[in-house]
């Protein structure tokens, strides 16, 4: 294809991607960008201090606006884009946010939600100082009250739950941490296993699909050089690290490399596809095994990488005891492991013929060690079963040898890192059976979704229950659950919502803290965006704009708005309250290394990981003059490595092998003293062997090689600690029959995906956003044209929509991009406030409700929708639209996996027509359901108790969020662990 091949778009985007900074004779740095002429992009970093733009509501006249350029990164979802702040050089005001292009992982480049930060900051309804509730919980009266009485009370509380050894019963419960670590190490301090995360209404499934595999949690496609993406999902309109992601798709797209995606739904991504696949949801893992048959029966295998890297010696011992453990046994086993995964059968469980499903293998295998490949939410969230589909998708990787390869699939923990901070609090020994309960053994992370239903069960109060970034009562499935437990003060002691807006959780706190948005606070993070390494760095950007003129800033509320804060500086001071006179052992954690009669300072924090934990930075720092906390002021991020490649291959330094043992099955252990923290060690490392030996890698053809961090050393094809832990069937990667597969729906039954964002909202967090508001308004159930027929329902009319608990009533959207028998409705949308709270609480998003409880059946009624108002920004008298969508998570019972803890999204559902008396938005709920289907799928779960085969609660290796010492693994009364 020549250039005058190529359309504009695609000969524009090409000057985008080659978009490289480089130096002008003036010495500036040049951004190009994607002009024709060569216009500049971006503004030369040499000019951040003083950049001019004319002023366009002056036009004609030329007025200068002379603005001070300070990076910070987005919070409005989970990629961390760097942002530029362009604060007004007279006013000391943020004009607007643009990119950064400093920044290694996102390039400059922003979605919507990017820019739309400025909405938020200056949002006229936004929480400005801190509150506490007047009345019984939900009333919605409130009053204004200090920073120090709300400290002094919160500090006072959890003091007494520690002192009064009752640690437990202190919980932080996180929705979007955008920060890596800081709040665990604050609660390692305290002492409590009281860490909490929305993980398992997110990415659990996805996540246990690669753990088992790798040892590491989440994949790392390198799209930018891949000559295949295989897609599980939305990554380029919404997924995981969408846009750093989206654009090197779009490269690769430029370059030649096909793109194939699995989405039900014909989504923005399926657009892009040159094969969009459509399969009945929860079928993806036997489309992913017909394909891995197809390349085991053509032999088109990476033959060598199987060989040198599976753990096939391990699962023929276990499950093949009688053959040789020769790899030629091993091949002939695996020729007969899918062989009833033809695309015959895939195409009768998933609806997609099977010449398409051969079209896509044929492409597949011609990708080789080059295939890039991505499932994070998507089927993996939606489905009984579905951390199968990462790991059959992971399977296909693993066959070709795509592993870490150029244009393969990288492991995050080698594109990612996590510096240590000063001081490391220990494990906590403490084991908090309400977030990791022994039915679970194998969970990844905390059952946060059931833990309401836990409480009522009796199995634990809470004295302190922190909330943040997060709304559990609309986001969560079973709200209503939530809020009668968030409502019953001797269930929930004190609940403290950490949040810049009011949200469904908040209505139901003690205290509302209002805590900065992406521009108002700082954090540390590191995502795994392609095969490199950079950290961001979040910070206050009026803060650092004043800072930068001369001015000392000692507390980041000095220059945000109101009384708002950052939880930085909130847990620092909180921690230092609760112990004072350090008698607990917590203050010594938040004393300032010049002087520990003060308390740490974010710049004492971050001044010491920058200095000694990142390698690099002090030197690129030097060579600007510049230390190197100022030097991440000043850019914002800073990339670490880059190139890191196939970690699992570097031969291990024989210093680290003193002593050294090798088992029968290749794994080496040392008596060499643990080599310093890397940068490239995963969190969930393997424990010593029974002499205590470390691990430190695995003996391939006669080298010892680092290897992965899995019990094995190897990729887990074979997981013995899914065996081993009661699901021996499971062992390898297979397809399990989602809940919602055919047979198990009665004849009236849909399957209703629920799972999907739209690309301008972002849950709560877009609450108030007006330019993203003004863009997406409204959430309608996609319906097939035939299923619409049948129900004898159009565009636009009410459609009610019933689950195992209740029902919600939509509108319906009629439309081709959804296959016959599935129904499809976004969760971001359906935001409300009852009728007690302030009105304006609910801002520019949330439809005020009346919510009626009648033993455990719950109904809510709309009241009215938005509409314009006045406030201090003339905007909101402008809103044209009333809709706000229809909050459907409510009507979700709880369904979590008995093995990975997810909790499956998708929903068996009857679509009828409204009934009389129906309007858009009813909702009811009956809670008793809700218990009754809890307790059916906890029927579903083999416990630790009967399937522990060492007496533990959890295989210690297994990744954990604020991982106990190894004392508290133990079950009590049980065997040693
Ligand atoms: S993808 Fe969009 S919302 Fe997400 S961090 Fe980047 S700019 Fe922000």
């Amino acid at each position: 294809m020549t250039t005058t091949d190529r359309s504009p778009v695609e000969r524009l985007g090409e000057r985008v991607s080659a978009a490289r900074s480089e130096v002008t004779e003036r010495g500036e740095t040049f951004y190009p960008g994607p002009s024709r002429v060569h216009l500049a992009a971006f503004p030369p970093k040499e000019r951040w201090d003083d950049w001019v733009e004319l002023d366009s509501r002056s036009w004609p006249r030329r007025v200068e606006k002379r603005s001070m350029l300070v990076p910070t990164t987005c919070f409005n979802c989970e990629s961390a884009c760097g942002l530029l702040a362009y604060v007004d050089k007279e006013t000391l005001q943020v004009r607007k946010f643009e990119g950064n292009p400093e920044h290694p992982g996102s390039r400059g480049r922003n979605c919507a939600k990017g820019p739309a930060t400025y909405n938020q900051v200056t949002d006229p309804d936004r929480i400005l100082h801190p509150m506490r509730r007047v009345g019984g919980r939900g009333e919605g009266r409130w009053e204004q009250v200090d920073w120090d009485t709300a400290l002094d009370d919160i500090a006072a509380r959890v003091r007494t739950a520690i002192e009064n050894d009752t640690p437990n019963r202190v919980m932080y419960h996180v929705g979007r941490p955008g920060e890596d670590g800081f709040t665990e190490r604050v609660m390692a301090s305290w002492g409590v296993d009281g860490h909490n995360s929305h993980t398992n209404v997110c990415s659990s499934g996805a996540r246990s699909g690669y753990h088992y595999w790798s040892g590491i949690d989440r994949p790392s496609p390198d799209h930018a050089n891949a000559r295949v993406m295989l897609l599980i999902s939305s990554h380029l309109e919404t997924g995981h690290y969408f846009n750093p992601h989206a654009q090197r798709i779009i490269e690769a797209k430029q370059r030649g490399a096909k793109l194939i995606v699995l989405d039900t739904r014909l989504s923005n991504t399926a657009t892009h596809a040159d094969h969009w696949i459509s399969p009945y949801p929860g079928t993806e893992a036997a489309i992913m095994l017909a394909v891995a048959q197809n390349l085991i029966e053509t032999k088109r295998y990476n033959r060598e990488f199987v060989r040198r890297w599976w753990n096939w010696k391990e699962y023929l011992r276990a499950v093949h005891p009688d053959r040789p453990e020769t790899f030629e046994a091993f091949e002939e086993v695996l020729a007969t492991l899918y062989t009833e995964y033809t695309p015959e059968f895939a195409e009768a469980e998933s609806g997609v013929e099977a010449s398409v499903i051969r079209e896509i293998t044929e492409l597949v295998a011609g990708a080789g060690t080059a295939l890039s490949t991505h499932n994070w939410r998507s089927a993996a969230a939606g489905n009984l079963g579905g951390w199968q589909v990462s790991r059959t998708l992971f399977l296909v990787s693993a066959l070709l040898g795509a592993v870490a390869s150029p244009g393969g699939t990288h492991l995050n923990a080698w594109n990612k890192f996590v510096p240590k901070p000063m001081h490391v609090p220990g494990h906590p020994h403490q084991w908090n059976e309400l977030t990791w309960p022994l039915e679970y053994p194998l969970a990844m992370n905390e059952l946060s979704f059931i833990l309401p239903h836990m409480m009522q069960e009796g199995r634990g109060t809470l004295d302190v229950y922190f909330s943040r970034v997060y709304n559990p009562v609309w986001t969560n499935p079973d709200g209503m659950v939530w809020t009668e437990v968030l409502r019953d003060e001797e269930m929930i002691g004190c609940h403290v919502a950490l949040t810049p807006t009011w949200n469904e959780t908040a209505y139901l706190a003690d205290y509302v803290l209002p805590m900065g948005l992406a521009s108002e606070r700082h954090d540390l993070h590191s995502y795994e965006q392609y095969d490199g390494q950079w950290i961001g760095f979040r910070q206050p950007v009026l803060r650092a704009a004043r800072e930068r003129m001369g001015e000392t800033i000692t507390d980041t509320r000095q220059a945000n708005p109101g009384e708002v804060w950052e939880e930085n500086e909130f847990w620092m001071e909180l921690s230092w309250r609760i112990d004072p006179d350090g008698s607990l052992g917590i203050k010594k954690f938040y004393e300032s290394p010049k002087n520990p009669e003060q308390r740490m300072s974010v710049d004492d924090y971050y001044g010491w990981i920058f200095e000694n934990s990142v390698p690099g930075l002090p030197e690129k720092a030097a060579e600007e003059g510049l230390t190197p906390l100022q030097f991440m002021r000043r850019y914002g991020a800073f990339e670490v490595s880059s190139h890191v490649g196939q970690v699992f291959e570097r031969a291990v330094d024989s210093q680290q092998l003193e002593g050294k043992h090798v088992t029968d099955l290749g794994r080496v252990y040392s008596t060499s003293p643990k080599p310093p923290a890397e940068n490239l060690a995963p969190t969930g490392a393997p424990q010593p062997d029974a002499q205590g030996r470390n691990p430190v890698g695995v003996e391939v053809d006669g080298v010892v090689k680092r290897g992965f961090p899995t019990p094995s050393g190897k990729l887990e094809f074979y997981s013995p600690t899914v065996a081993e832990w009661g699901w021996p069937e499971y062992g390898i990667p297979t397809y399990i029959r989602s809940h919602i597969h055919r047979d198990r729906l009665a004849e009236d039954q849909k399957v209703l995906i629920s799972t999907f964002r739209l690309p301008t909202q972002i849950h709560t967090r877009s609450a108030n956003a007006k330019w993203l508001n003004e863009l997406a308004q409204t959430n309608p159930l996609w319906i097939h044209p035939q299923d619409a027929a049948a129900l004898g329902v159009s565009t636009g009319e009410l459609v009610r929509v019933s689950t195992d608990i209740g029902y919600f009533v939509v509108k319906a959207w009629v439309t081709e991009g959804i296959r016959p028998g599935v129904v499809a409705c976004s969760h971001h949308m359906g935001r409300w406030v009852t009728k007690e709270q302030p009105e304006r609480n609910g801002g520019q998003t949330a439809a005020t409700v009346d919510l009626v409880r009648e033993g455990s059946t719950w109904t809510m009624k709309r009241l009215k929708g938005v509409g314009p108002y006045e406030s201090n920004d003339p905007d909101t008298a402008r809103i044209w639209w009333g809709d706000v969508g229809v909050h459907q998570n409510m009507t979700f019972p709880v369904h979590p996996d008995p093995i990975s803890g997810m909790h499956c999204w998708h929903q068996a559902v009857r679509v009828t027509k409204a009934e009389p008396g129906d309007s858009y938005g009813d909702i009811s709920v009956d809670t008793d359901k809700s218990r009754a289907v809890y307790r059916e799928w906890l029927g579903k779960t083999r416990d630790a108790r009967q399937v522990s085969p060492d007496g533990s609660r959890r295989p210690y290796w297994l990744m954990r969020p604020l991982k106990p010492g190894p004392d508290v693994f133990r079950i009590p009364g049980q065997g040693d662990a």
